[in-house]
This record gives C-alpha cells, structure tokens and sequence, in this order.
C-alpha cells in the first residue's frame, strides 16, 4: 500500500521514492499543481525488470480463474471511482469532466473484457498427417513487456495494454507519459490490491528519453507495446529489432472524414465538429482532413464554421466546457505555429486558431478551420494533434478517396453518405485500419481490435481477442502415443 506520495514508482510490490520529481500541471489553471512524479533513472528499470524476471514464470502458470478474479476485480474498483478518477484525469491531461469519466469508465470496461478473456483461453487440436500423431496448437505469454504510452489517453491506453498483457500471462513493466503520470500512477495502486502476485505489475514514472530507452533496450524484456509518436515509435522499432524482441506500435494519424453529396448534412457536420475538435483535437483518430464533394461543400462549409464558433472553449472542470486546453506550452506553440504554416501555404483560415485567455491562466486555443486547402500542404501532410481541421474540396467520390488515402497514416477513416455502393466501396478500398461509415473518425468499441495501416501502425493489432496475438507465443507440440 503506498503511504501517499506520488513520487513513487511500484517496483516488486514495493512503493519506492523516486530519486527525482516531476510536476503535473494542470493545463487549464498553470497554478494548480496536480502533483510531484516520479523521474526515475536506468537503476530503477534495472529493478522493475528484475523483479517482473522473477516471478514472470509463476503468472505464466497462473489459472484462469485467478486471472479472472484480478482483471474482474481492477475493473470494478475502476468503475467504482470513475467520478474521481475522470476528475485527475480532466485536471492533469485537460480533457473535459465527461470525457474523463467516460475514458475511465472504458479503462474499466477493458479490464471486465479481458477477465473474461482470461476464462476463454483455448489452443486447438488438430489431426496430424502422420498416424497416431496429434496436433496441439497452444499460446503462452511471451515474458516480461515493456509498456510505454502516451499523455491523450493517460487511463485507457494503459488500460488496453495492461489488461491483455495480464490476461495472457505476462509480466509488466509500465511507464506513462510524463506530462499526464498521474491515472497511470492510480491504476497502478488499483494493481498493487488487486490479488496480483508482487512483481507481476511494474511501473517506473519519468521521461521517455531514460526510461522509456531503458525499457526498450532491456535484454529480458521480451516485447514493448508502445503508442505514441511516429519519431519515438520508429527508434523503439530499431532497438527491439536489434534484439529480436516482439514490438507493438501505435502512432499518430491525418484521418480523413469524406463528405458526400449525398450525405445528410446535419449529420455530416456533427460528426465533423465531433471529430475533429472533441477531446481538443488531441486524439489518433481526430478527423484532420474534411475531404468533400462540390455540390455539399459550401453549405458544409458555413455549417461546421457556424457550429465551432459556439463551442465553448474552457477550463476542463467547468460544467459548461465543451472544448478543454491543449495539454502543455510545447503542444500549443506547435498547433500555433501549424496555423501559421497553414495561413502561409495560402488556406483560407475562416474561424479560430488563436490563443485564448480564460478565467485562470491556461493553454486554451479556438478551434480552428481552414478552407480552400489542398492535399499537398503541410497543413494535411502533418499531424499536428490540436483543435485544427482542414477542408479540401473534390470533384467527386473516386477523386474523394484518392485524397483520402494519399497520406503517410492509415490509421481511422470516416464517409459520411447516404449511399451504400460507396460506403462498401469505401470499406474495401480506403488504407486504413478502421472505417467509419456516417460515424466520427474517433471514437471506437473497446471489446474489437483497434490499429492502423501504413505509418500509423506496426505489428499486430490492440484489444479484442486480437490482443492475444502480441502478448502470446504460438507452440505447435506433436505428441505420438
Ligand atoms: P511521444 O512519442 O512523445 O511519447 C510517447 C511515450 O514514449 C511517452 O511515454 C514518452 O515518454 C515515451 N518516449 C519518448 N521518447 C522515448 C524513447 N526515446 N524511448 C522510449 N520511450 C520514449 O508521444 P506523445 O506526445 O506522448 O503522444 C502523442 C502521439 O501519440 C501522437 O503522435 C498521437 O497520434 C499518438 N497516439 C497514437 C495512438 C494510436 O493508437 N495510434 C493513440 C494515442 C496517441
């Protein structure tokens, strides 16, 4: 049980002092601090490691049944306080309070999910070619994983790494992004009473470029799940390959939102607005790119301009916020600059995209739209991972969907019509890992797989009972009797 200081990692069950601090600060009010974090060095990696080494086998032999009981139990606790949790959540990260609580009560629901994932673990028995011989095709946990996530998403994102890696028999070692430690930290004294045996679950707090690297290059740890940015996800993927250890990569995304002539307008714009500046912008799956067809564009246009100039930027704990702050000095200046980029490319910015001053003291930008914007800028090159949308205008559906799939990402793409031919033709032929058919690009189940194509993903894929595949070897024995 830890004795209240935040600035601990959990390291074979023990709480222990980090040996320096790093502050979370509340992006909607610079004066509120939301705690002091753990800045761990290399030694305390070295530690989680060793003690998830030791008893990794032990999990491994683990029964259905107390796996059930640990995962079951996390998420009830989870469920039970998401109010709380959905609040630090909205203070240190800057989402507002309901869509705190709603990640939260996701992270909860991921953990039933993979409990009972852990009473459904099966292999396969097959006949062999050769007589008296049997087949069995089984899955075992692949070791001790390296967990490594990112700021946007502080409790759900752990939550679908943690829970599978559990389920499947694994040992953890955790670190979350440092500007947002604190639901990693809480999730993490949930773990540390939930029946776990000690060891089993580490978390090391502190910065990427220390832990994170330590985590990576550490010889015992068999894979490393990581979602963040393309620049870090790519240096992960040398070093893991360098030692043949599994990895898993989730990175950024320039998702397209196609809009048809044929499209219910109303609902196009909702889930445009919905899509691209819910959550800040700040999402994987935030609709970047409004890609539509001439004979809805203007009015589309003018809809989504009047609708985001009534959306309430504000303070993410105020009840009337709609649109909450970017999470950090660093990230504003980059969506402010991307603006700028945007202006000097020669796009048309009709509303937002400016600094905003609130009632405290926090990085609050309106959100902005361009228009008259073409595939070639940088503006629809880049993921700029802010409240920033651009529209370009096409001709029609195939002009649509070359657009749509001429980015570096795959990872969510969305078509608002009313059509079902293009619809299917969308599901087959847009390079994405996720479609949306008159849905927000953001905004998924938590019980089926979840990834992208092209730069936006690599490796297998997250959640559902896909999961399975990076948390688990395949073992093929053949018996004769
Ligand atoms: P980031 O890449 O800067 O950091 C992600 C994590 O990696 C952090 O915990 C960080 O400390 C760690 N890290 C940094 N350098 C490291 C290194 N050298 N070695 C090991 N670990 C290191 O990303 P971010 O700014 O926290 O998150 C935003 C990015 O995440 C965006 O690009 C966004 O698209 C992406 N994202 C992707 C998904 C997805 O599922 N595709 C979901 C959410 C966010």
């Amino acid at each position: 049980m830890n004795n209240g200081s935040v600035n601990t990692n959990l390291i074979g069950g023990a709480w222990i002092t980090a040996p320096a601090v790093i502050q979370n600060i509340n992006p909607s009010d610079l004066s509120d601090i939301v705690g002091e974090y753990g800045h761990s060095e290399e030694q305390q990696v070295l530690e989680a490691v060793a003690a998830a080494n030791t008893v990794s086998e032990k999990w491994a032999d683990s029964t259905p049944q107390e796996r059930f009981n640990v995962l079951d139990g996390i998420g009830t606790e989870i469920l039970a306080r998401k109010e709380e949790i959905g609040n630090l959540l909205a203070r240190e990260e800057g989402k507002t309070l309901p869509e705190g609580i709603g990640e939260t009560n996701r992270a909860g629901q991921i953990f039933k999910f993979y409990a009972g994932e852990a009473l459904r673990l099966a292999g396969e028995k097959i006949p062999s070619i050769r007589p008296g011989v049997d087949v069995e095709i089984t899955r075992q946990p692949i070791g001790v994983v390296g967990i490594i996530t990112p700021w946007n998403f502080p409790i759900a994102i752990p939550a679908w790494k943690i829970a599978p890696a559990i389920c499947y028999g694994n040992a953890v070692v955790f670190k979350p992004a440092e500007l947002a430690p604190g639901c990693g930290w809480i999730l993490a004294d949930i773990l540390s009473r939930s029946g776990l045996p000690e060891g089993v679950f580490n978390m090391v707090c502190g910065s990427g470029t220390t832990v994170g690297k330590a985590i990576t290059e550490h010889p015992d740890v068999a894979g490393v799940s990581f979602t963040g940015s393309q620049a870090v996800g790519h240096l992960i993927a040398m070093k893991c390959v360098e030692r043949k250890a599994k990895i898993q990569l989730e990175m950024g995304g320039k998702n397209p939102l196609v809009v048809l002539d044929d499209a219910d307008l109303d609902v196009a714009v909702k889930i445009a607005v919905n899509g691209a500046y819910f959550s800040t912008g700040q999402r994987c799956t935030a609709s970047s790119r409004l890609i539509v067809t001439e004979g809805i564009h203007d009015r589309f246009v003018d809809a989504v301009a009047e609708s985001i100039k009534h959306l309430r930027v504000g303070n993410a704990l105020d009840s009337e916020t709609q649109i909450g702050p970017v999470v950090s000095e660093d990230q504003l200046n980059k969506i402010l600059e991307y603006v700028e980029i945007g202006k000097n490319e020669g796009a048309n910015l009709v509303w937002g995209g400016e600094r905003l001053t609130r009632e405290t003291e926090g990085f609050y930008q309106a959100p902005a739209l361009f228009t008259e914007t073409t595939p070639e800028m940088r503006i629809n090159k880049e993921e700029i991972f802010g409240p920033v949308a651009s529209v370009i205008r096409v001709k029609d559906y195939e002009e649509a969907l070359s657009v749509a799939n001429d980015t570096e990402f795959g990872l969510s793409a969305g078509i608002c019509t009313s059509s079902l031919k293009y619809a299917r033709d969308f599901q087959k032929r847009a390079d994405a890992g996720m479609v949306m058919v008159n849905l927000p690009t953001a905004g998924v189940d938590y019980h089926v797989p979840f990834g992208g194509t092209k730069g936006s993903s690599y490796g297998s894929r997250e959640q559902g009972s896909y999961a399975a595949e990076f948390y688990t070897t395949v073992k093929t024995t053949y018996i004769y009797s």
